[in-house]
């Protein structure tokens, strides 16, 4: 028997895939080679270190990639081999598909094939936009948004071949609200969130999941640059009355990469303490 497919020219063996993302997690008494391989773009620090670091919990080998900050980078693998797990890390510009078909496939050569993929590599170059430049335009849309197409492009035929596989992409609240002097980032991470729920659909019917994490104001690099007066204008609006932690985004993503999440795909869910509300 055959699963109708949305996906043209591609015909897969039918089989039940939805159990077999998460085969062996959190098992002690699983062998190193059933332990399956997650990639985390920008997984060198922040959000993406916390997430790499937290997979790596769960039970996952990992590939993680970064633009700048191989020292952050190293210490993020020096954690994740802590925990006994192999870490496979080098710079790639996710905006750049060459690179990231390059970085993939090494990743996979040294680690085994991806079963799941964390888009969170993302930047910022904000101005009102009298005032932004095409330039900032550009690598906003180049890395946020180009970046989460050209690794899925990557990774989606293995996972439809496999009939596994996962897809979290972080996007932002501000791509679901808006935020003044972010057009490039907002247009950016609000494509995030409709390019995943097309591909929700896409993929859905081979028992591949993919969904959209959006979370608020999160303490990294990226936020520090803000300043203390910005944090201290946005607590107000925030009903939990603090900025979130990186370990909390990575709490979500965790347990939508799992099997406690099997019935759950194309949804954004938001971790913001309560901004938005
Ligand atoms: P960060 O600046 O601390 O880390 C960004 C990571 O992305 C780094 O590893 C960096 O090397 C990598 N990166 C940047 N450009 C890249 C490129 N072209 N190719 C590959 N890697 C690249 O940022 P963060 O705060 O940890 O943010 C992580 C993600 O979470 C981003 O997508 C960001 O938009 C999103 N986000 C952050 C917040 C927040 O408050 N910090 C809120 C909402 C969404």
């Amino acid at each position: 028997m055959e699963v109708p497919s949305p996906c043209d020219g591609i015909r897969l063996a039918s089989g039940r895939a939805t159990d077999r993302l998460n085969r062996g997690r959190q098992d002690p008494a699983v062998s190193p080679s059933d332990r399956q391989v997650a990639l985390v773009t920008g997984g060198s620090r922040g959000i993406g270190r916390a997430i790499a670091v937290q997979l790596a919990r769960d039970g996952f080998d990992v590939a993680l990639c970064y633009r700048q900050a191989a020292e952050a980078a190293a210490e993020t693998a020096e954690r994740i081999r802590g925990l006994g797990h192999r870490v496979f890390h080098g710079t790639c510009d996710v905006s750049e598909l060459d690179d990231v078909q390059r970085f993939i496939k090494a990743a996979e050569e040294d680690l085994g094939e991806l079963a799941l993929a964390v888009n969170c590599a993302g930047i910022v170059k904000d101005n009102p936009l009298v005032l932004m430049d095409q330039g900032a335009w550009k690598d906003v849309l180049g890395t946020n948004l180009d970046g989460v197409f050209n690794v899925c492009r990557t990774v989606v035929f293995g996972f439809l071949k496999r009939r596994r596989g996962g897809i979290v992409n972080i996007s932002s609240v501000a791509g679901v609200y808006g935020n003044a002097t972010q057009t490039n980032y907002c247009a950016a991470k609000a494509g995030i969130i409709g390019f995943s729920k097309a591909l929700a659909k896409e993929v859905g019917p081979y028992g591949v999941r993919v969904n959209v994490v959006a979370p608020g104001f999160i303490t990294t690099q990226m936020t520090e640059g803000l300043g203390p007066k910005v944090a201290e204008r946005l607590m107000p609006s925030i009903a939990l009355r603090r900025l979130g932690e990186a370990a909390e985004v990575a709490d979500l993503v965790s347990f939508l990469a799992s099997n406690r999440a099997a019935y759950i795909t194309g949804q954004v869910i938001q971790v913001d303490g309560g901004i938005t509300l």
